[in-house]
């Protein structure tokens, strides 16, 4: 059977209505631009144009895929993120628009200083911890000229879709990739770096709330990307315990937050006493979702 794409369109889409998908108009269109490789402009002069059989075949085979819970994305393999887009798969959370909060504070951060001073030789370091994708590490490489930015994951899998991300958007040059829990392997290997400013977005979700979260996210995004220990806040603790070890003298650390830990996530860097000037900042739905802070200059023993 050959249908018209604009019928296909409509079976699409209330086919993934009934499954309770919650944008099935976007997610079709998704869906069939992604099987003709083809842009929002081609696909409405492709409007009237019959399909063949086997395109259909596979059109529905893609519908019913997403009618059982798996995100469009990972369908697509793409995520637009800072308008650039980045290729996900099951290895990496995709890259969400709250997470631009904390790429645009890093920018004006960075921004900020290069009208105050001269730009370090060889650019401002930067490290992202927990880069899945690397959509906040390759996204600064291409709004900010003078940056060199390490990106450090735990997952093998993730470091390669952070790789193919820098390449594909043009920065490999001005990045470095390490497969580290935390600043574990930054401790033995490239050490001696220390950075103008770390920035993570790390795993924060308390974990009884996972089986509670949509079924996109709780059957299909690694979970090891979400879990942020009983309390959601245990990847917090570490990264604060060990960051002022890797931040230069005036070092800032920026982390995305879930809307509801600016309390916590706050009283913890302020708990450390290594750290001045804490920030909360909001994301543009109005939502707590950025911490920063300025690390304090050392105490000399006496
Ligand atoms: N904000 C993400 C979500 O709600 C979680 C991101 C994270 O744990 N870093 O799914």
């Amino acid at each position: 059977m050959s249908l018209i794409i604009k019928e296909l369109m409509q079976i699409g889409e209330s086919a993934l209505e009934k499954a309770g998908c919650m944008d099935p108009r976007i997610d079709t269109e998704l869906i069939i631009r992604f099987l003709l490789s083809i842009n929002k402009q081609q696909l409405y002069i492709k409007w009237g144009e019959v399909l063949d059989e086997k395109s259909c075949e596979e059109y529905f085979k893609l519908i019913d895929i997403r009618a059982a819970g798996m995100p469009v994305q990972y369908i697509t393999g793409e995520q637009e993120f800072m308008g650039i887009p980045f290729k996900v798969n099951k290895d990496v959370l995709i890259p969400r628009q709250d997470t631009e909060t904390i790429v645009e504070e890093v920018i004006s951060e960075i921004k900020s200083r290069s009208e105050q001073r001269k730009a370090p030789m060889g650019g401002y370091q930067i490290l992202d911890l927990c880069c899945g994708s690397g959509a906040i590490g390759v996204s600064l490489c291409k709004y900010l000229t003078n940056i060199k930015v390490t990106a450090a994951d735990i997952s093998a899998g993730a470091i390669a879709v952070a790789k193919e991300n820098a390449e594909s958007a043009g920065v490999s040059k001005s990045m470095k990739f390490v497969e580290s829990d935390l600043f574990r392997l930054l401790k033995k290997g490239i050490s001696g770096t220390k950075y103008h400013i770390v920035a993570s977005n790390p795993p924060y979700i308390e974990r009884n709330i996972i089986p509670e979260l949509q079924r996109e996210i709780r059957e299909h995004e690694p979970i090891i990307a979400l879990d942020g220990g009983e309390d959601g806040l245990d990847f917090y603790r570490r990264i604060i315990k060990d960051a002022p070890d890797y931040l230069k003298q005036e070092g800032m650390l920026f982390l995305e937050i879930g809307y509801d830990q600016g309390e916590s996530v706050s009283s913890l860097i302020d708990q450390s006493g290594r750290f001045s000037d804490i920030n909360i900042l909001k994301d543009l739905a109005g939502h707590d979702r950025v911490i920063k802070a300025k690390v304090k200059a050392k105490v000399k023993a006496k």
